[in-house]
């Protein structure tokens, strides 16, 4: 089995499938290799890309993998596209582990927008300070943004200059906490937030920190993405592999 991630559901069901199936099934979870430092995976770890969906395609040929999970960022949509693309061409049957986005509540006040891009255009209308929590490989799309000062979280310092006129960066990596957000949120005098709509617990602190200090957030909606079979928790997920597995087994028999 072969796991995508980079995430912390990624991490969870790799942890999950070697508890309940152990060494009924041989899982590496793959990783881009985008953090120095990585959080610790349970079981094999690869790391970097494959080469695009044929690369793919090949190591999942050369391995001989059953099954794929891609339980990546709903940002990123590349490797999803691949995998769909080297799936399809290997005839591997692939889930995608997806989370359901945030929805607004009452108090929150949301501009919605379909791009970073777009985001950037907005934000010399609205803020004074804004804080970027957009990834930071996503930071171009705010190098042309003048007259407003910009705190960029990112969980490595960048080894590169980054192209952006006036900012701070704060260094940080989740799961977060919503009164260590409020404090960063009122510590730095933020007056918008950007954020992309990525679903999930780990980052969502700062989103309920924003309601509370009734601060704006411009946010991004996800990507569409080809899906396929989907599901939106780790049982249903295990549940998947289960059928996978036993499919397999027959097919064999
Ligand atoms: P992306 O734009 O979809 O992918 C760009 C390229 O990076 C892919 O074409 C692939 O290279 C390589 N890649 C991406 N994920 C990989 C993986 N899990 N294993 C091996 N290669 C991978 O991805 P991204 O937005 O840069 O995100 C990179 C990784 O960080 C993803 O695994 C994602 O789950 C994780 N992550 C991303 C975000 C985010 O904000 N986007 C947030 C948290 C975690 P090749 O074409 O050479 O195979």
């Amino acid at each position: 089995m072969l796991i995508l991630g980079g995430t912390s559901e990624a991490a969870q069901l790799a942890v999950a499938v070697t508890k309940r199936f152990g060494s009924n099934l041989k899982v590496t979870s793959s990783l881009a290799g985008r953090t120095r430092v990585p959080r610790p995976v349970t079981g094999a770890v690869r790391v970097g890309g494959f080469g695009g969906a044929k690369g793919m395609a090949t190591w999942l040929r050369a391995k001989r993998v059953d099954m794929v999970v891609d339980a990546t960022h709903p940002f990123a949509s590349k490797i999803s596209d691949n995998a769909r693309e080297a799936c399809d061409a290997e005839a591997v049957p692939r889930l995608v582990l997806a989370r359901a986005c945030w929805q607004p509540k009452p108090g929150d006040r949301w501009f919605t927008v379909s791009d970073l891009d777009t985001a950037a255009t907005l934000l010399p209308d609205m803020a004074k300070r804004a804080f970027l929590s957009v990834g930071s490989q996503r930071l171009e799309s705010f190098s042309s943004v003048r007259g407003v000062h910009l705190v960029v979280r990112m969980i490595d310092p960048s080894p590169a200059v980054l192209s952006l006129m006036d900012h701070t960066v704060v260094l940080g990596r989740g799961p977060f906490d919503i009164e260590g957000e409020r404090d960063l949120l009122r510590r730095e005098k933020i007056d918008t937030i950007v954020s992309r709509n990525s679903g999930g617990a780990a980052t969502y602190a700062k989103i309920a920190a924003a309601r509370d200090l009734n601060i704006p957030v411009v946010m991004v909606a996800p990507p569409a993405r080809e899906m396929g079979e989907s599901v939106g928790s780790l049982e249903k997920s295990l549940r998947w592999v289960e059928t996978q597995i036993a499919l397999h087994r027959g097919a064999q028999s």
